[in-house]
């Protein structure tokens, strides 16, 4: 509708621009034209009015003997000159007059002769203006009524011989006549023209207008139809525009935003501005992406988090002329990011308390129990004193108990140290069949006791390497070999078989034909001392633990361990660990520890949560947790490292920040991409980014913060405690 009004209101003033300049022009011809016709009249008054003069001295002298007098033979001899004198257009007059009492009496008019005579006009009458001037002796050009009332353009002169006056007249009407045909004419013609001028401007202005409208609809829509605000700054003025829903987001009305950008400004959180203004600058200079969460001030005074999009458009010379982008209220995400934080970091805590107490109690439990052990076996073997047999049962019973225990000390004491991520990996490349017979050779006398048959179905020579820790391998295998031994049923059997996954892992399964277990999968089974439907004939021994150990020994060397079961048919215990070829798994190994443990604890965490991202394990919904939990945690590790640099002294602090930048943006950029795509290749690129960054970095800068770290535990303590608090 608008733009309806916009093209009639530049048609109309067209049309009225094109008039103008006709008029005008009109005008101005026509004013040349009078001015020809008065030089004209004026010239011709005054030529017949000395010609006049000149024949009436000469007859006042030579015709004195003429009948009527010598004014008679002038009279008739102007009349005959009058005769020949060319007439000045259509209405062309020539007159003489004479001023005779109270009237005008006209004496000769050409062209007309005699006959034509226009009959005495009064003198003080409105009619025969020029004449009258001339009978009062001026002399000059006027438009003025004619005898007959005429508007008439007319030059007069006295003729003082004669005492009458002469007037050269035409009627205006005939000198207009021409202008207003060709006026009309031009009027007609110029009608025409904007109006075909308008047609044709319509017809190519309509579609450029449509879709102008269009796309301002189109915009109006997604603006309408998206959670987000929108706001447009014009970096050379500083005007900005704030969409409603911007407004809306922060409590406002837009009628109360001015539209500058200081309104934005002072409402960014104080502390906040330097972050905003570096990266709008970051932006403005170098296209770096501006998207950033901070807090902005909402009109009751509450602040909110907000996620900041923008880009930067520029002129020819390149140049920012407009920064625009969206703003969302991320106030719940924020939230709930931090509550999940300071429920995992307690979590965390709890669980390093229970480790160092189990650690700490297991050594406490050692000396002791190491003096039993020493004791009770001198007492057996000292020859001095000779025991009993009575006594030495007892004493072989303290013995087996003690060793027991120590067992079940040194398991607890394994797992504590597992599970503080202390464990020392020696990863290589080791040849998983070899390493499977080894243990299936250890294990043999066990199952033989109880005649349980175990059956190798690994191809011989079939030298399959993977990535890993063989002590550790063994450890697992042995472990899960054991337990098939021990909740077997006698005369049972025990299968291990390997193949290649197609995520590149080898897939080790165990299966017995024991007693199972009831009620589907417990994925607690897998936690410390959880013991399910042991039947105390079959499995007296046993401290809940080992599948415990089994689970973080996998985890950190890139695997995973699960398992299958039927009650009173058996189980199958399964692990998987990278294959040689894998790239997409990267194992956390001694050479990686940079001697600061808070940072080296972090680096192994994201390198096992980057691992799990790009092992291919998980489903989406768990890809999005894992995706949620690695940003939060390298957030939270990059602002742990900078405080301790900081405290430190760290002399190349502020460098390492701009790479803590870098690497969280583009975290955020490819978590962006998975949250908005889906795109399940997105588990590599996390992969291979993280794992480049995370060992590039740790050896080329990492390395070098340890130095200054020496006897600055207390502080550093003290400063990561002040962060966990905020
Ligand atoms: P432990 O065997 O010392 O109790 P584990 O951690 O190795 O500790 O095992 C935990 C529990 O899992 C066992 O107590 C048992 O209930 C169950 N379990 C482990 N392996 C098997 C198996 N092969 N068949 C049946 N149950 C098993």
């Amino acid at each position: 509708m608008r733009f309806r009004k916009i093209n009639m209101t530049l048609i109309g003033i067209m049309v009225v621009i094109a008039i103008i300049i006709l008029t005008s022009t009109l005008i101005s011809l026509y004013q040349v034209a009078l001015d020809q016709f008065r030089a004209n009249l004026t010239r011709t008054a005054l030529s017949q009015a000395r010609l006049l003069e000149s024949v009436a001295v000469f007859d006042q002298k030579h015709s004195r003997d003429f009948p009527k007098g010598s004014m008679a033979a002038t009279l008739s001899q102007i009349d005959a000159a009058f005769g020949a004198l060319e007439r000045v257009g259509k209405t062309g007059e020539f007159l003489l007059a004479q001023r005779q009492g109270d009237d005008i009496k006209f004496l000769l008019i050409s062209p007309g002769g005699k006959k034509l005579i226009p009959g005495p006009v009064a003198f003080k009458s409105a009619l025969a203006e020029p004449m009258r001037r001339a009978l009062n002796g001026n002399g000059g050009v006027m438009t003025g009524p004619d005898y007959n009332g005429i508007t008439v353009l007319a030059a007069y002169q006295p003729v003082k011989a004669l005492k009458s006056g002469i007037v050269v007249k035409i009627h205006l009407a005939e000198i207009r006549a021409p202008f207003l045909k060709i006026g009309s004419i031009l009027i007609l013609f110029s009608g025409l023209l904007v109006t075909f001028g308008s047609a044709l401007f319509l017809r190519v202005n309509n579609p450029v207008i449509r879709r102008i409208r269009e796309s301002k609809q189109r915009f109006q829509r997604a603006v309408a139809g998206t959670n987000d605000g929108i706001w447009e700054w014009n970096v050379q003025t500083g005007a900005d525009y704030f969409s409603p829903r911007w407004a809306e987001i922060l409590g406002y009305d837009t009628r109360d935003l001015e539209p500058v950008v200081e309104t934005f400004a002072n409402i960014v959180h104080p502390d906040d501005r330097k972050l905003v203004w570096d990266r709008v600058n970051a932006n403005l200079e170098r296209d770096e992406p501006f998207d950033i969460e901070y807090r902005m001030r909402k009109e009751n005074g509450e602040y909110i988090w907000i996620h900041c999009k923008g880009s930067t458009s520029r002129d020819d010379d390149g140049q920012p002329t407009f920064m625009a982008g969206s703003i969302t209220d991320i106030t719940e995400r924020k939230l709930n990011q931090d509550k999940l934080r300071i429920a995992k970091e307690e979590a965390e805590k709890a669980n390093l308390a229970k480790s160092e107490f189990l650690a700490s109690m297991s050594h406490e439990l050692r000396t002791p129990l190491n003096a039993i052990l020493g004791f009770g076996q001198m007492l057996q073997i000292d020859p001095a004193e000779k025991l009993s047999p009575a006594q030495n049962g007892y004493v072989s019973n303290i013995l087996t108990g003690g060793n027991r225990l120590l067992k079940l000390i040194n398991e607890i004491l394994d797992l504590s140290q597992i599970e503080a991520e202390q464990t020392a990996l020696c990863i290589e490349d080791v040849n998983a069949e070899e390493a499977i017979e080894n243990c299936i050779t250890q294990i043999l006398p066990l199952a033989r006791a109880r005649k349980i048959k175990v059956i190798n179905r690994i191809v011989a020579g079939s030298a399959i390497l993977i990535r890993t820790d063989r002590m550790r391998l063994e450890q697992i295998i042995l472990n899960l070999l054991s337990n098939g031994v021990k909740y077997n049923n006698d005369n049972g059997t025990i299968t291990v078989d390997y193949w290649k996954t197609k995520e590149e892992f080898l897939h080790i399964s165990i299966t017995d034909t024991g007693i199972g277990l009831a009620g589907g999968n417990h994925p607690d089974i897998f936690n410390m001392f959880q013991r399910f439907g042991s039947n105390s004939t079959i499995a007296k021994e046993g401290s809940g633990i080992g599948l415990a150990i089994c689970k973080l020994l996998a985890e950190q060397m890139g695997g995973r361990i699960d398992y299958d079961s039927e009650q009173g048919k058996g189980s199958t215990f399964w692990v998987e660990f990278p294959l040689e070829s894998n790239d997409n798994i990267f194992i956390w190994s001694d050479d990686l520890r940079i001697g600061v443990d808070a940072i080296d604890k972090d680096h192994q965490i994201l390198l096992s949560l980057t691992n799990k991202i790009s092992s291919g394990f998980c489903t989406e919904t768990s890809l999005n947790n894992l995706i949620t939990d690695l940003v939060e945690y390298t957030q939270y590790h990059l602002e742990r490292e900078e405080m301790i640099m900081e405290v430190c002294g760290y002399p190349r602090l502020k460098k390492h920040r701009k790479c803590h930048q870098k690497l969280i943006d583009k975290i955020n950029d490819l978590a962006r991409d998975w949250h908005e795509n889906k795109d399940p290749d997105i588990r590599h690129r996390f992969g291979y980014f993280l794992r480049d960054w995370l060992v590039t970095h740790i050896k080329a800068e990492d390395a070098k913060i340890a130095q200054y770290t020496n006897g600055k535990t207390q502080e550093i303590r003290q400063a990561l405690k002040s962060l966990e608090k905020n």
